[in-house]
Order: C-alpha cells, then structure tokens, then sequence
C-alpha cells in the first residue's frame, strides 16, 4: 500500500478503492493531474537550484533535490507500506549518507494548503526516517505564487503521525472490502479521473446531488425530511418543501420551486422555460444588427489571459465563415500590441454587443481598460455592451442536465467541439506545453477550440431565440 492510494483516500474513499481494485477502462486522462505534474517538475527544479536527480543513488550524491525514489517499510501489524515521495530536500543534519539529511516536500495547485498534503509529508517522514537514519521535523509545502517559490513549512509533530497511521490502518481494511459509495460533496468529483464513471451510477441512482444546487448538506437535510431521490423531489409540494430548506430564508420558496422543476426536467429529459421576459432576439435587434462572441483562455495560476477569441456575426443565421473568427493571441503576460489590438477590435463596431459565457470575459476587458487609462466614458459604454449568456440561460431555463456550464449545456443542444475530449483544462495544458517546446501545433489546438467555444456559444444563443419564438 503506498502513499499515493493515501492521498486519494483522504479526497475520496472510492476513489482509492476504484485506483486499487477499478477497471481502468472507465478511468479518463485528467489534464489536472498532467498540469500538475509539468508545473510540480519546473518549481522543483527551481528549489534544487538545478541540481536535481533521481533515485538512492542522489541521496548518496547528497543532491540538493531527489526525485523518483522509492522506500518500502512494513508498518504496524506487519503490513507493508510504500512511498514515493514528490521531492526531497537537502537541509543540514546528519543521516547515514553525511552530514546532511533530507525532508519530504509536496507540491500544490492553487492556494490551499489541505489535509492531503499534511498527511502525505507525515506519512513520507515515517518511512524516510530509518531509511536515512535520521529524524523528520519538518515538511515544506511549495507552490508558485506571481512566478516565485511560496514555501509552507509543516510541523510534522507525533500527533500528525499518529493519525495519519490510523488512516493507513483504515485505509487497508476498505481495500479489502467492497466499492465505497459516491462521496457526498460532488464537488470533488469535478477534477476526478473517475468522473464519468461515477455520473453513470448517479444518474442510474437517482442521487439528489445530480440536481443542480444541490450539494451534500442541501441533499443530507432533504434526506432528513423523507425526500431521498430525485423522483421524490420531483413530487414534492412547492410550500412543504420550502418551509424545509428554512436555511436559504426568503429565497426558500423560490429554491423549492427551482430543485422541483430541475428534478422533473431531469427526469423528463425536458426542458421548462421558467422566464419568459428575456428575449434576446428582440435585444440583439434593437442593439444593432450584429454582435461579436467573445472567449478568452488564461493561465489563472499565473493570471494570463493567453488567447482572446472573438467570433464576428453580422447577421444571427448567416453561415459563419473562417475568416468570421479572429484569435488575439497574448503571448507574454502584458502584451500591450494584443491590448491594443483588442480594443480596436472592440471599438471596430461601437454599439455591438458583445455576448459572452460566464463573467470572466467582461471582468477581464473592464479591469483591462481602466489598467490602460481608456477613458471612464468609454469603459462605462463598454460595460453595457456585455452579454452573458450563462446568466441568460440560467434565468429563463431549466433544463435536463446536471450543471450549465458552457460545454454541458452547448453539448445537449446538440453542439460538437471538433476535438475530441476537450476542456479549458485540457487547453491550459496545450498551452503550458506550447511554453515548454515553442511548438505552434498547440497554438494551433488552443485556437481551434477557442474557436469552438465560440461557436458553441453562438449555439446557444440560436437554440435560445429559436425556442423563443412561441412567446
Ligand atoms: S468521481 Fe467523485 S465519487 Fe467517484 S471516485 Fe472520484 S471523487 Fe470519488
């Protein structure tokens, strides 16, 4: 048993149980995990200072980082265990190799220092002890902050120890058992490589969590008043269920009515039009003929936007030719020439709207506007011609699907992305690739699934207007 099958335990019960014992047929490739592997590998080398290398034969070199080892231990009631720890680290000390010994380091994604990485470096200390012959006190925890090495240094005190130890102990009898249940909070499953094959049984289930808005606690209170499955909160009354989800306080009838509506949608595999003031044909007509689309792909641990896309329509149902999209490419972080060129974009047509998914484009250009000193007239008319279709969407539908992001709701309406299985994620990860070869083959994959997005967007818009009409 090893320290990998550890850290997914502390996320997922199931997810250690389906890394030991699932078939790996049903497990799809993360670009997570693959982003997290190239960025873990560059700040590595950078807190080695270069001299990085693999394997006992490093720690006998006394390299200033070693990477690729491995150490098996047999631990309480003689069951064996395996590390494979992210790095070590050369500090001052004394272990059977010399006067220097080494501490276990673990990368991380994002800000939050969690449980998953306190567990591993104590987990990591214990078996590297007797095999360097020397005692552990401490971890660090490194992640990249503005392009600098953050290091969190760990106490890996006795209590830490202690109970990651009952966690292994726990762990081994789980294995031994059959498949845990889907995890209660859903929302780890996003970047789960299990994902797809934990929906199936959901979905087939009836689990509350599928519904939109409704995470583990919501699900756990619905359960505690009868309702268990999403049939029985399709047939649930309006006002009983409301007077039940007290905690969302004025809002609870309307939350009632909408996880009532999403449930029979979702059964149904009907949509329910839910507001039928929103008219975006009449909005678009009365703005101006045309409109751009707009999606932009960043880095957001480096906070880069690396590609603006913007998908020009003159006219709603013309046919969109190739030269209809134009992709500003940002290749360096504050690349004034593509600014530039976005706002002469922008302002190419004046009184355009610019339909968009999600918030992140809108506050993306205003934050970048006023950071060019545009005039505040300007800025202010650029904020009205924003159009966001995700909002748009969300408040007029309800429909059949178990989130509304721009790929699930673009892909029930029938939208194909030309690449197979992909993501923002995924074209992140072409990006971080494109950084490290300077091949443009990934330029080229991020664009054409910018474009894409785009198109999806435009999509939607359509299928909106379309299913519109009747009212
Ligand atoms: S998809 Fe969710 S429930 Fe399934 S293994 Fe992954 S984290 Fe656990």
């Amino acid at each position: 048993m090893n320290n990998l099958y550890l850290k997914s335990f502390i996320k997922c019960k199931r997810k250690a149980w389906l890394d030991y014992k699932g078939n790996k047929s049903y497990e799809i490739w993360s670009p997570h995990q693959s982003i997290e592997i190239v960025n873990r590998y560059k700040l590595f080398y950078k807190l080695s200072e270069g001299d990085l290398y693999a394997g006992t034969k490093a720690c006998q070199k006394g390299s200033n980082g070693v990477i690729g080892l491995k150490v098996k231990s047999k631990l309480i009631n003689n069951i064996n265990a395996e590390i494979h720890p992210q790095l070590l680290k050369r500090v001052n000390g004394q272990s059977k190799w010399g006067e220097y010994k080494y501490i276990p380091v673990v990368y991380k994604l994002g800000h939050r220092t969690t449980k998953e990485h306190l567990l591993d470096l104590a987990f990591c200390s214990i078996l590297l002890e007797p095999f360097q012959e020397s005692n552990i006190e401490k971890g660090f925890v490194i992640s990249n902050y503005a392009n600098r090495i953050n290091i969190e240094k760990i106490d890996l005190n006795k209590r830490l120890k202690k109970k990651v130890i009952n966690i292994f102990l726990n762990l081994n009898e789980y294995l031994k058992g059959s498949m845990p249940e889907i995890t209660k909070d859903r929302k780890k499953c996003t970047i789960c490589s299990w994902q797809k094959f934990c929906d199936a049984e959901a979905k087939n289930h009836g689990y509350l969590t599928e519904i939109n808005g409704i995470g583990s606690k919501t699900a756990l209170l619905l359960q505690e008043n009868g309702i268990s499955n999403i049939k029985e909160l399709a047939a649930a009354d309006k006002t009983e269920l409301g007077e039940k989800l007290f905690q969302f306080k004025e809002q609870k009838f309307e939350i009632a009515s909408k996880f009532i509506n999403q449930s029979k949608s979702y059964l149904s595999a009907t949509p329910i039009q839910i507001n039928q003031k929103e008219n975006l044909s009449q909005f678009l007509s009365t703005k101006a003929s045309g409109f751009f689309i707009f999606d932009i792909e960043s880095n957001p641990d480096e906070k880069h936007d690396f590609l603006y896309g913007f998908l020009r329509i003159n006219n709603l149902f013309e046919k969109i030719e190739d030269d209809f999209y134009d992709p500003i490419l940002n290749l360096k972080k504050n690349g004034k020439k593509s600014h530039q060129e976005i706002f002469q974009k922008l302002f190419s047509k004046e009184n355009w709207p610019v339909l968009h998914y999600g918030e992140t484009e809108k506050i993306a250009i205003i934050n970048l506007a006023k950071q060019l000193h545009l005039d505040s007239k300007k800025i202010e008319s650029l904020k009205y011609r924003f159009v966001d279709i995700h909002l748009m969407i969300r408040g007029s539908w309800i429909l059949p699907i178990r989130n509304y992001s721009l790929k699930t709701v673009a892909n029930w309406m029938g939208f194909k992305w030309k690449q197979k299985n992909v993501s923002g994620s995924k074209a992140l990860y072409w990006w971080i690739q494109y950084k490290t070869t300077l091949n443009d083959i990934f330029l080229k994959k991020i664009i054409k699934y910018n474009r894409d997005d785009c198109l999806a967007t435009l999509h939607i818009v359509r299928w909106l207007i379309k299913n519109n009409k009747k009212y």
